[in-house]
């Protein structure tokens, strides 16, 4: 099995400020590759293809999972998302930082396959908060930001499970933690790394 990978995986109820983060992050650190996923979700306004997804049917996106193009896919809210797997094998290739910003069901596939990645719960306080900064997004009906708080109160019992936690109540602490975050991956041991510097070590050393 591959250890020698760097990964964060960024998950949190919908609204919790997920996609901001990850903006500043890729901004900030430039040898970060943020996975983009391919999806189902109809475009909001002010989104790119390409940019935040890639935004397929739901035909493409059902023969992508029958030609295992995805490392992982979920349902989520009643649209599809999956992360793609010969995106992310390039960029352990290249040694980058991955970044995923997926839900909790996509979290526990992919620490599956990758049980050294670590992982940050992003959260708000309360619900009344989470459902105050849906509201204010005005980018879903009712109907839909009431299925995506019962979703946030499920992913919230699974909270344990992750090696961070943050409550995202002041956005500048929040860049600072996962900034922190971040720039411990950069050591993150690994067998291949360890390795190659034991061997930098063995120099001949004559005995007496
Ligand atoms: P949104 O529609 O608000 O952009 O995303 C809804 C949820 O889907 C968020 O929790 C987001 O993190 C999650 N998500 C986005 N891409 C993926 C993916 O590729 N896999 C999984 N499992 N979840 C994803």
């Amino acid at each position: 099995m591959q250890t020698d990978y760097k990964m964060l995986i960024l998950s949190g109820p919908s609204g919790a400020g997920k996609s901001t983060l990850c903006k500043y992050l890729v901004e900030k650190f430039p040898d970060i590759y943020l996975s983009i996923s391919s999806t189902t979700r109809a475009k909001r306004e002010g989104e790119t293809e390409g940019k935040e997804y890639f935004f397929i049917s739901e035909e493409e996106f059902k023969k992508g999972v029958e030609n295992n193009e995805f490392l992982e896919w979920a349902n989520v809210h009643g649209n599809y998302y999956g992360t793609s797997l010969v995106n992310i094998q390039k960029a352990i290739d290249k040694g980058k930082v991955i970044l995923f910003e997926i839900d909790v069901q996509g979290f526990n596939n992919i620490k599956k396959i990758y049980p050294n990645a670590f992982s940050a719960f992003i959260t708000t306080k309360n619900i009344q908060t989470l459902k105050s900064r849906l509201e204010f997004r005005h980018s879903e009906s009712d109907a839909i930001i009431d299925m995506r708080l019962k979703n946030a109160i499920k992913e919230m019992q699974e909270v344990s499970k992750f090696s961070y936690l943050i409550v995202n109540e002041d956005i500048e602490e929040s860049k600072k933690a996962l900034s922190c975050i971040i720039t411990s991956l950069y050591y993150v041991n690994s067998a291949n790394i360890s390795l190659s510097l034991t061997q930098n070590w063995q120099i001949n050393i004559k005995d007496d």
